[in-house]
């Protein structure tokens, strides 16, 4: 049985930033990358907002620097993904792949969120050539051009507020005969000109051609078929945080994120930490996910230090 001072889990911004101030604090952290080595944008090609790159940068390439910055100071990162923990006494122990077993003194969460999806084959083939699930990181791509916001609630609301101040028409895709969202962002919408609210309709098909999206064939309840000329198809059904491995161990919110203590990484277990989109419903981003991996980072050294 192997014995670290801090095991990160999950390679994404906040895994990574996490392990580059511990190793710098000479905590020599252990890192399990999980199935997505890199995390959420290696599935993205151009990343224009993270700071330091006023050219913008491949998101692969980001996510390599990153892990060579952590590796530069000697954070362990391993492939492999933790199949189970035990959180009830410390030190912690954790399963990796089904059979390696590791007992840590500390532990920082940085499993992330996965954005929900329709599960259209043609959805998944246009990911990233007009499909997205985050308005604010690709939003800038179709200025001046017409997109599509699916969904009903709060987030759909903002997020089609949002490309409508940058789009020039932004559909809002809507299954039911009203939107879920509070009265304020309803209104904010309804008052929005170019905003155009579809309702009672499914995505029956996203369409495209070699130069991405162009379109999309919806069905209405009723059973009748529009179509609609778009460049940027915009899910906002929702995210499902990657929690499971934690659910009667530590506190989660309703929707399974995470819960931290204010503006800390403390959760409700002693020297577990969280970081990142695993505990943060609202901004997702990946310099938020960063500031939080380093959060997890400081607070982690300075319980061990204690
Ligand atoms: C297509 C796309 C484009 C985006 N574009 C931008 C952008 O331009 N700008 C921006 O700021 N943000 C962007 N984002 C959002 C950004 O990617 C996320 O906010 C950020 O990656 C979250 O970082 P994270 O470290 O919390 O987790 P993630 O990046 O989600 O990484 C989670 C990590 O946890 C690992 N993991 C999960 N479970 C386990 C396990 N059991 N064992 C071990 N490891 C595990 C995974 O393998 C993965 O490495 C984009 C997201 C997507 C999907």
């Amino acid at each position: 049985m192997e014995e670290v001072k801090v095991l990160i889990i999950g390679s994404g911004p906040a895994g990574y930033t996490a392990a580059i101030y511990t190793s710098r604090a000479n905590l020599q952290p252990v890192l399990y990358e999980g199935i997505e080595p890199g995390g959420q944008l290696t599935t993205t090609t151009d990343v224009e907002n993270f700071p330091g790159y006023p050219d913008g940068i491949d998101g692969n390439m980001l996510m390599a620097d990153l892990r060579r910055q952590a590796e530069r100071f000697g954070a362990d990162i391993r492939t492999g993904v933790v199949s189970n923990v035990d959180l009830s006494s410390r030190p912690f122990h954790v399963i990796v792949d089904g059979e390696k077993e590791i007992v840590a003194e500390s532990l920082i969460i940085a499993t992330g969120a996965t954005a929900k999806y329709l599960g259209l084959p043609s959805e998944t083939k246009f990911r990233g050539q007009g499909v997205s699930a985050c308005a604010t990181c690709d939003g800038f791509f179709y200025r001046k051009k017409d997109v599509a916001v699916v969904g009903g609630g709060d987030t759909a609301c903002e997020e089609a507020t949002y490309l409508a101040s940058l789009c020039r028409k932004v559909y809002m895709i809507v299954r039911k005969p009203a939107l879920r969202a509070s009265k304020a962002m309803q209104q904010r919408v309804f008052a929005t000109p170019n905003i155009e609210v579809i309702f009672e309709h499914n995505t029956a098909e996203v369409l495209g051609d070699e130069s991405g999206v162009t379109g999309a064939l919806l069905r209405g309840n009723d059973g009748s078929e529009r179509r609609i000329e778009i460049s940027g198809f915009f899910l906002a059904i929702g995210h499902h945080p990657n929690t499971e491995l934690f659910a009667d161990q530590l506190e989660l919110d309703a929707e399974g994120y995470i819960r931290v203590e204010g503006a800390s990484s403390k959760t409700s277990v002693e020297g577990v930490f969280a970081a990142g989109d695993v505990k943060d419903p609202h901004y997702r981003q990946a310099i938020t996910a960063a500031g939080s991996g380093c959060v997890a980072a400081l607070d982690c050294e300075r319980f061990l230090l204690r």
